[in-house]
């Protein structure tokens, strides 16, 4: 299942994405969970609003009398940046279409919002971006690029694509946030799923002989890698050790990912960094594809089925 991110890993993958990003004091610990007897996760998607306001940080934290905060996992300021407010169930996406949700965690097209018959709340992250909401009010191009990238750091963590971010006006009947259109929105976090995070890519070597003009420019950052030894490592570790134990999170979350792309995991089950039973089996039927059988197809990745399991879904590449 995917496991909801603990802040830890939410504040690293905000920063691998490039995000500056302020922590509003108590955040990691503000959370709907105790108080409603409900905890937050297997999580399957991002969504995002419009606060329909000005200046309501402290109101996301905090809530309304009505409407207890906090009111989001992240507050996004028309100029005062990104701020991390709650880590764990918000209220934020209320009452939602089951088609709706059912859709996301398979990554397919969104079927209208027409019933208000599930709790969002349990299986969502959502982003209040400041903004009035009418229509008129302009968003910043620094502001829409960082919810962009709030967007991409949450799926890129969970090896998710842009088809796991929904609008909260396609989630739930009568809602209109946020005011931009959420097909734009998606094709901007896929583009920029397709790129390196910053955090990642390979730092300039110090006796590296100072950049010239007339020398040809670096290659571009590689696919990210997969180490096999490691993958391997978890694959016969994470199953027997306690549930979610994660042995090699980056390798296994892309592995995961991989099975997900070509149909042998549901996406539920990946994307949190442990490579359990379930991901043993999905990947047993990779190999069994490739015409592998017996010890060979026992789910344990080797070079070469990991090799082509990178190539097809484009990936990752494996080091040995
Ligand atoms: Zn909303």
């Amino acid at each position: 299942m995917a496991t909801p991110l603990t802040a830890t890993q939410m504040l690293a993958a905000l920063k691998a994405e490039g995000l500056t990003v302020h922590e509003h004091a108590g955040w990691k610990t503000h959370n709907r969970d105790a108080a409603t007897g409900r905890s937050f996760g297997p999580v399957i998607g991002v969504l995002i609003h419009h606060t329909a306001g000005h200046g309501d940080r402290e109101l996301c934290y905090n809530g309304r009398s009505d409407l207890p905060g906090p009111l989001c996992h992240a507050w996004l300021g028309k100029t005062d940046g990104l701020w991390t407010i709650a880590n764990g169930r918000a209220n934020h996406a209320g009452g939602v279409d089951l088609d709706v949700l059912n859709a996301l965690r398979a990554e397919k097209p969104l079927p209208v919002d027409n019933q208000a018959n599930a709790d969002g709340n349990d299986v969502l992250y959502g982003l209040e971006i400041e903004n009035l909401g009418d229509g008129k009010d302009p968003y910043p191009d620094a502001q829409y690029d960082q919810a962009v990238l709030w967007a991409a750091a949450i799926c890129r963590a969970h090896g998710w694509s842009e088809k796991s971010v929904a609008g909260h006006k396609e989630v739930q009947p009568g809602k209109v946030d946020p005011s931009f259109d959420m097909d734009d929105f998606r094709a901007d976090v896929k583009k920029q799923l397709a790129t390196e995070p910053a955090k990642t890519a390979p730092a300039p070597s110090k006796t590296s002989p100072a950049p010239s003009k007339t020398h040809p420019a670096p290659p571009k950052a590689g696919k990210p890698r997969v180490d096999l030894s490691r993958l391997v490592q978890a694959a016969k570790t994470d199953p027997g050790a306690k549930q979610g134990h994660v042995s090699y999170m980056a390798g296994t979350n892309l592995t995961e990912a991989a099975l997900v792309k070509l149909g042998y995991l549901a996406k539920t089950y990946a994307g949190d960094g442990s490579f359990g039973t379930t991901t043993i089996a999905a990947y047993a039927k990779w190999q069994r594809h490739l015409g592998y059988s017996g010890a060979e197809a026992d789910g344990i990745p080797g070079k070469i089925s990991l090799s082509k399991l990178g190539d097809t879904t484009g990936l990752f590449t494996v080091v040995a």
